[in-house]
């Protein structure tokens, strides 16, 4: 039950009506007997600042994700940016201290690099082709090569995104060989999707009929739960990794970050 005590927590973006932070956070809030509630912020790119003021002045709020558009816009809202956010120029996740400072961090990459490692799959010197330069690109790249994979290849519709985006990381992670290329998943160990395309049913972010069964196919995309590009990696016998597993696995680091704290009754009581 929400009371006058319940803390609140946000997810803001626009659109907004796709999310899955409300749900994933309400459920732990429930099963973990934690007195917040996660709610949807539908905020349009010329009032978001407006929206962040509002939020900073709210005493009862703990923080909020971000989603798009807003990731990048997010850094210099914030009073401090830490972590990956720093590397990377976007943030996913703030914390509203006390006295109303917004200190933000990016949970992404290290959420997809977790959702690998949960599920079994290596990183150490594995060769990655990565489809997308974007946000979640970004995220997905600076986290696989802190992860110690061997080589990045980075597509990109706009192909001078993926040239950034390939010698921003080199730069951070010399050990890394990163280089941008052709959209052809052949002959790497990790074929991973990091654009939006795959949120229509029958759109896909690259062919899958070439690769060899032993590729680990990975996607970014929560909704559809499976993407196009995960059926076709699942018919050709390849392991994937859907997006929801992302989300999945940085929900303990945002929740961590946020200081959302488990009563002691509640912990003591989970397996
Ligand atoms: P973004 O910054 O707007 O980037 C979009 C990316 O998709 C760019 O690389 C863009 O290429 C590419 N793209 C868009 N339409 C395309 C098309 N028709 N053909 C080829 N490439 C196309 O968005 P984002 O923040 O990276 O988000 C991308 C997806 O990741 C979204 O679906 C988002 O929901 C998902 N995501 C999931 C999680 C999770 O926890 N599972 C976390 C973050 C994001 P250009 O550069 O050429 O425009």
């Amino acid at each position: 039950m929400i009371t006058g005590i319940t803390r609140l927590y946000g997810i803001i973006g626009h659109p907004i009506g796709h999310v899955r932070v409300p749900m994933t956070f309400n459920e732990r809030f429930a099963r973990d007997g934690i007195d917040a509630v996660s709610l949807p912020f539908d905020a349009a790119p010329e009032r978001f600042s407006d929206a962040v003021r509002g939020l900073r002045a709210l005493e009862n709020l703990g923080g909020f994700v971000v989603t798009a558009p807003h990731k990048q816009a997010m850094v210099a809202l914030c009073d401090e940016v830490v972590g990956e956010a720093k590397l990377v120029g976007a943030v996913n996740t703030v914390r509203r201290d006390p006295d109303g400072r917004l200190v933000g961090d990016l949970f992404d990459g290290q959420g997809f690099v977790r959702g690998l490692l949960a599920h079994g799959h290596a990183l150490a010197g594995k060769r990655v082709f990565l489809n997308g330069a974007g946000g979640a690109g970004n995220a997905v790249a600076f986290a696989l090569a802190r992860a110690g994979v061997a080589a990045i290849t980075i597509h990109n519709r706009t192909a001078s995104r993926a040239v950034d985006l390939a010698q921003r990381v080199a730069r951070a992670y010399p050990q890394c060989a990163v280089k941008a290329g052709p959209k052809d998943a052949r002959g790497f160990d990790i074929a991973a999707n990091a654009t939006s395309v795959g949120l229509k049913d029958d759109e896909l972010s690259f062919d899958v009929a070439e690769v060899t069964p032993s590729t680990l196919v990975a996607e970014v995309i929560m909704k559809p739960e499976k993407t196009a590009l995960v059926l076709a990696a699942q018919a050709r016998g390849c392991p994937t990794q859907q997006g929801r597993h992302m989300l999945d696995h940085q929900m303990d680091l945002m929740f961590e970050f946020m200081r959302i704290v488990v009563p002691t009754a509640s912990r003591s009581s989970i397996a």
